[in-house]
């Protein structure tokens, strides 16, 4: 079940200005000589809120921090957890965690906000959140079909940062730094490099700007990373400018999952860039229900009224949300934020990652599991991301049964055969027809 709705981390209506957008406008006040003035408009700083848990996780852990600073996306950037000290004195980590980080070197180090780690078990290392983001031994076995690069997008970079695999699109990699690293990053082998983390240059960005103005077949650019909000405002500022200046580019999306792990982050001023640069859409990572909170309903809202049109993207996993009952609230709580569930992704076989992997079918079954049973809006696209760069593939249940003759034979979601008149079609003849389940 949902530790969200189990730990009362149910969202709260958000705490925004207290005035609403009606109020927010001059009030009008009647003087004494009968002319009407306009009273002045109060100040209200919009705030974050901080659930209740993660109250007392930063009380307790963090007890000289005031919540201005708590609240602060710098702040928690710069507190993040990422050494093992660091986690010895937050967590009581199984031995074999504490061997895992012990361990690792290279990319993908451990790093995790504060506010993300609040939500985390501090006992369990089985908890969910904290599985897909402390290290364990797992990640050091390889096995069979599992690479470093298994989209090969190093093959289809072009120039610094940009992947150009589809006709019309482009993926670019704008910063290798994330706010916290997901032990299944398809990107493990270049985010969070080791003495510092890896960023273009302006020169290499430059570069990949060059190669998009010179593409005009190029219509939609994806920017990705890392995380591209963890660039700093006039940072983003100045890249989102630039490539909105590219005539041929009609569209920008940016895919991030700093709603969900530094909410914080969305910021009034972020918003007010945001918003110069629309059709700008936005693709935001979730992963379990644990990460519905209060302060995710306020990063989705600010977002969602700046009239970003938010999706998701979910990366299914073993143990962590490969269950109908783990997979339906987090749909249906992203759709209650305005996200709409987008895509739900086979994990990547990257190095590593069997521990992560689930079979395919398991995929098939949770969308059977939502499909019908829920609003057609919560059930997202199910597609593999095929190894050596052949693009995203969809998997979708089969709901055909058959034909007989002129008729269609269909199955719905609670397994009833129905008739469809379909006059000269084919598709299904190859299939047996079920009738008797009709
Ligand atoms: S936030 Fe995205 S890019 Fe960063 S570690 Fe997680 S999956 Fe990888």
């Amino acid at each position: 079940m949902s530790l969200q709705i189990a730990r009362g981390r149910e969202a709260r209506p958000p705490l925004r200005s207290v005035r609403s957008k009606q109020d927010a406008r001059p009030q009008l006040k009647e003087v004494s000589t009968g002319t009407v003035v306009p009273a002045p408009v109060r100040k209200v700083a919009l705030r974050f809120p901080v659930n209740a848990e993660t109250r007392a996780f930063y009380k307790r852990f963090y007890p000289d921090t005031s919540s201005v600073e708590w609240n602060d996306w710098r702040w928690q950037m710069r507190t993040r957890i990422r050494t093992l000290d660091e986690l010895n004195r937050i967590f009581r980590l199984s031995a074999d965690e504490h061997e895992a980080v012990a361990r690792h070197k290279g990319s993908l180090p451990v790093g995790i906000t504060p506010y993300y780690a609040s939500l985390m078990d501090l006992e369990d290392p089985s908890e969910p959140l904290r599985r897909t983001h402390i290290t364990t031994g797992g990640e050091y076995i390889r096995t069979p079909g599992e690479d470093n690069d298994p989209l090969g997008e190093d093959h289809d970079t072009v120039a610094p940062g940009i992947v150009h695999r589809y006709p019309d699109r482009v993926l670019f990699l704008t910063t290798g730094t994330c706010s916290t690293y997901c032990r299944y990053c398809t990107r493990a082998r270049v985010v969070g490099n080791p003495g510092g983390e890896y960023k273009l240059s302006m020169r290499e960005w430059e570069q990949a700007l060059a190669y998009l103005e010179a593409h005009t077949e190029v219509r939609d650019v994806l920017l990705s990373g890392g995380d591209p909000l963890t660039l700093g405002d006039d940072k983003l500022d100045y890249l989102l400018g630039r490539l909105r200046a590219i005539k041929h580019i009609e569209f920008l999306r940016i895919g991030t999952k700093i709603p969900m792990v530094l909410p914080q982050r969305i910021t009034k001023e972020l918003v007010a860039i945001l918003k110069k640069y629309h059709p700008l859409w936005m693709s935001i990572h979730a992963t379990h229900p644990s990460e519905l909170t209060e302060e995710t309903t306020e990063s989705t809202s600010r977002l969602a009224d700046a009239g970003i049109p938010l999706g998701s993207q979910t990366v299914l996993m073993k143990g962590i949300n490969d269950d109908i009952a783990v997979m339906k609230p987090l749909m249906q709580g992203l759709l209650k934020r305005r996200v709409r569930p987008y895509y739900l992704y086979q994990c990547d076989p990257i190095s590593g990652s069997a521990h992560f992997r689930t079979t395919v079918e398991k995929g098939l079954e949770i969308i059977e599991g939502l499909r019908g049973h829920t609003t057609g809006y919560a059930t997202p696209i199910f597609a593999v991301d095929a190894p050596g760069g052949g693009g995203k593939i969809q998997i979708a249940p089969d709901f055909v049964v058959g034909r007989d003759g002129d008729d269609l034979l269909l199955r719905n979601f609670e397994g009833g055969v129905y008739r469809y008149p379909d006059p000269g079609g084919t598709l299904g003849a190859n299939k047996a027809p079920k009738l008797a389940a009709e």
